[in-house]
Order: C-alpha cells, then sequence, then structure tokens
C-alpha cells in the first residue's frame, strides 16, 4: 500500500487547507484534511478540530490517544450522519480511497471498534453455539473486508458520477 511522504515543511495543521470531497467523514493528510461536503455546523467544525489536532507524519500512538479520548468522540453524531449519507460509512473502515491525492489509505482509528466489536462477536457464537472463538473472530474480520470492499465500490460509482472531485477552500 503506498504511503504519503512525510513533508515536515508543514508543521502547523492549523494552517492546513480544508479539501471538500464527496465520501468519507474526514481525513488528515499532511498537505491538507479531507471533509465530506455535506458536513456542515458544529460537527463540522468539532470534526475539523479534530483531525487538526493529529499530528504531522504516520499514525502513531499520540493519534491513537487523540482519537479516544472522550471529549473528542463525535461518533455518535458521526454515525447517525453516516446513516442518511452511506458514502460516509467508509470512513468508519479500514480501507479508505483519497480521490483528491489518489492514494490508498489506512484507517487505523477504526480498527479498536472493530476489535471490540469482533470480540463480542465471538463471545456471543461461543455462547451460544460453542464456535471456536478464533473462527468466529477470523469470520469477522472476512465480513468486514467484504463490506469494506462493497463500500470501496459504491463511493467509486458515486464519485464517478459526481462532475467535481474535490474543492480547496
Ligand atoms: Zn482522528
Amino acid at each position: 500500500m503506498e504511503m504519503r511522504k512525510i513533508d515536515l515543511t508543514h508543521k502547523d495543521m492549523s494552517k492546513l487547507p480544508v479539501i471538500e470531497v464527496g465520501y468519507g467523514l474526514a481525513s488528515a493528510y499532511d498537505d491538507g484534511i479531507e471533509i465530506n461536503r455535506k458536513l456542515t455546523g458544529e460537527l463540522r467544525e468539532r470534526i475539523l478540530k479534530h483531525e487538526r489536532s493529529h499530528g504531522i507524519g504516520r499514525y502513531n500512538k499520540k493519534d491513537f490517544k487523540t482519537d479516544f479520548q472522550a471529549k473528542n468522540s463525535n461518533f455518535f453524531k458521526s454515525a447517525l450522519f453516516a446513516m442518511y449519507n452511506p458514502e460516509a460509512l467508509i470512513g468508519f473502515f479500514p480501507f479508505m480511497y483519497s480521490y483528491h491525492y489518489k492514494i490508498m489509505t489506512f484507517n487505523w482509528s477504526s480498527l479498536v471498534p472493530f476489535l471490540f466489536f469482533g470480540g463480542i462477536f465471538s463471545i456471543f457464537f461461543w455462547a451460544l453455539f460453542k464456535i471456536n472463538m478464533l473462527k468466529s473472530f477470523f469470520s469477522f474480520g472476512v465480513i468486514l473486508v467484504l463490506i469494506n470492499i462493497g463500500l470501496l465500490l459504491y463511493t467509486h460509482i458515486k464519485v464517478k458520477k459526481e462532475k467535481r472531485i474535490s474543492k480547496i477552500l
């Protein structure tokens, strides 16, 4: 998977331009923050503030902490937004494609909720049907990847239909 090169000339996250796109929720890159153009008002501001709180460079422990601090949690409002705007769902999954930067990205922050749900899923099938937990967990992972691929296709079709892929603010 291609990773963006780290460009340390853009250390100040507050100066990163906002790039409106037609998919996902929001993702921080070294030289811009992509955000779903349908996000408006308070949620948009909160999500942008959160993205700016991430440091430059590869995803690390500090980013991980940032993502799971309760005060930064926009999770439920974002999930509600994604229910009405299914192209945003991909933002909760590990594999994403940026049509602005033309790269595949890996969303580390999506792993913790999925590990959590995978654990619950496995315990549930073990308790009810005595199914091997590792097998259940593996199946959960396979289902997750299949849904992720489905969402990649869905957003791909949607983006290709739209004339404007991204707009730098
Ligand atoms: Zn984050």
